[in-house]
């Protein structure tokens, strides 16, 4: 086993956060999780309160954190568009802010930094499937930007942090990914459609359902992150992390509908404004120097899925999705 580090998991107590906390757990190193709770909980970490090696602080990244790690994972800032649209200011300023806290953290420290940057910094994109190299098409006064914005520009501060302090970095532009500890009202496609069908309640497909996008299921994805970290010095990324098996929105709905054995049927709503049209990722990097490839398939990772979201339905713990 190798040996076992103090790891600071910003975003930690979110969806793929929580993942993450547990997997650098079971690799038997001491994890503290910083969160300030807006699209997280306790609820998603309880598991790990237990665990002596486990510590948790409510933290806003946008503030200092003076912490002594080897390792930061910045995974702070919402994801779902309904939620990071909610407060879009807060939005930037937890990617801006936050990027140049735990950068200047890592600084101090001589800590590795990971950046979870998404594949939204490629827009909509006019390239298909996007390759690292592609600049991405980006509205960059639209609901979206302060998203897409704020994670391009962390990028840059991540880069600039690299050039200029020498420090070791990561970027990894993550795809798509859903699983178990999602919120029921969320606001992601995966999601919305689970919920919706295990009600029996309308599934609400936005624009025709002929958009596009590649879903990863959680753990996959986790792997990737870790592998990520684990590579050598010279290896900054940005890389792809997501599974280019590629649906439209009408197929996700008709195989969430199959695989519920619900008695849903489709509503079409208006597409939200700039909703990119396809998303693909090429891989071939993360194959390369990662030695990854996602394992699970879209079937076999909704079973899952949905079996976890049987569970938060059945327990009464259900907010109607959107
Ligand atoms: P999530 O919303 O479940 O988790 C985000 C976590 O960050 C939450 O626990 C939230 O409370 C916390 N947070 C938000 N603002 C914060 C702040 N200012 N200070 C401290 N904590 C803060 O979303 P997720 O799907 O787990 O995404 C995690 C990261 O991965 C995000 O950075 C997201 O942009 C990135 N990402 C996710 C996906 C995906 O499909 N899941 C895709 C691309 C990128
Ligand atoms: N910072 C932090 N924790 C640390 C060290 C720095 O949160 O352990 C923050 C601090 O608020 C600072 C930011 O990181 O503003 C950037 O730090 P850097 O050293 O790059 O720049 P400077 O301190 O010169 O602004
Ligand atoms: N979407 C949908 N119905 C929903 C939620 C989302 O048809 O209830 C669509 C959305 O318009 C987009 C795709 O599903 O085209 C993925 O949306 P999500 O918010 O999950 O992620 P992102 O747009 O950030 O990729």
């Amino acid at each position: 086993m190798q040996q076992a580090k103090q790891i600071l998991v910003t975003g930690g107590a979110g969806f793929l956060g929580s993942f993450l906390c547990e997997r650098l757990l079971a690799e038997g190193h001491q994890v503290v999780c910083a969160d300030n709770f807006f699209t997280g909980s306790r609820r998603n970490v309880s598991h790990l309160l237990d665990d002596r090696s486990f510590e948790i602080i409510r933290h806003d990244v946008t503030f200092p954190l003076y912490v002594e790690v080897d390792e930061i994972y910045n995974l702070a800032c919402p994801a779902s568009p309904v939620h990071y649209q909610s407060d879009p200011v807060q939005t930037t300023k937890t990617s801006v802010h936050g990027a140049i806290n735990m950068l200047g953290l890592a600084k101090r420290v001589r800590a590795h930094i990971l950046q979870a940057s998404t594949s939204e910094v490629y827009g909509d994109p006019e390239v298909h499937p996007q390759l690292e190299d592609y600049w991405g098409r980006v509205n960059p006064i639209g609901p979206r930007s302060c998203y897409d914005e704020g994670k391009r520009c962390a990028e840059t501060l991540f880069f600039d942090y690299w050039r200029q302090h020498k420090l070791k970095i990561k970027v990894a532009r993550i795809f798509n990914t859903y699983g178990p500890r999602m919120r029921p009202d969320d606001g992601r496609v995966v999601s919305n459609f689970i919920v919706q069908a295990l009600q029996n309640k309308p599934i609400t497909v936005y624009g025709t359902g002929q958009q596009t996008r590649s879903f990863c299921y959680v753990e996959d994805l986790i792997d990737g992150l870790v592998r990520l970290m684990q590579t050598a010095d010279d290896i900054t990324g940005p890389v792809n992390l997501g599974n280019p098996a590629e649906f439209t929105m009408l197929e996700l709905a008709n195989l969430v509908i199959e695989l519920t054995g619900s008695r849903s049927k489709i509503r079409f709503s208006p597409l939200p404004v700039d909703d990119p049209k396809q998303r693909q990722p090429d891989i071939r990097y993360a194959s390369r120097e990662l030695k990854w490839k996602p394992r699970t398939a879209l079937r076999a990772g909704l079973a899952k899925t949905i079996a976890y979201f049987e569970d938060v339905v059945s327990s009464g713990h259900i907010r109607p999705a959107a």
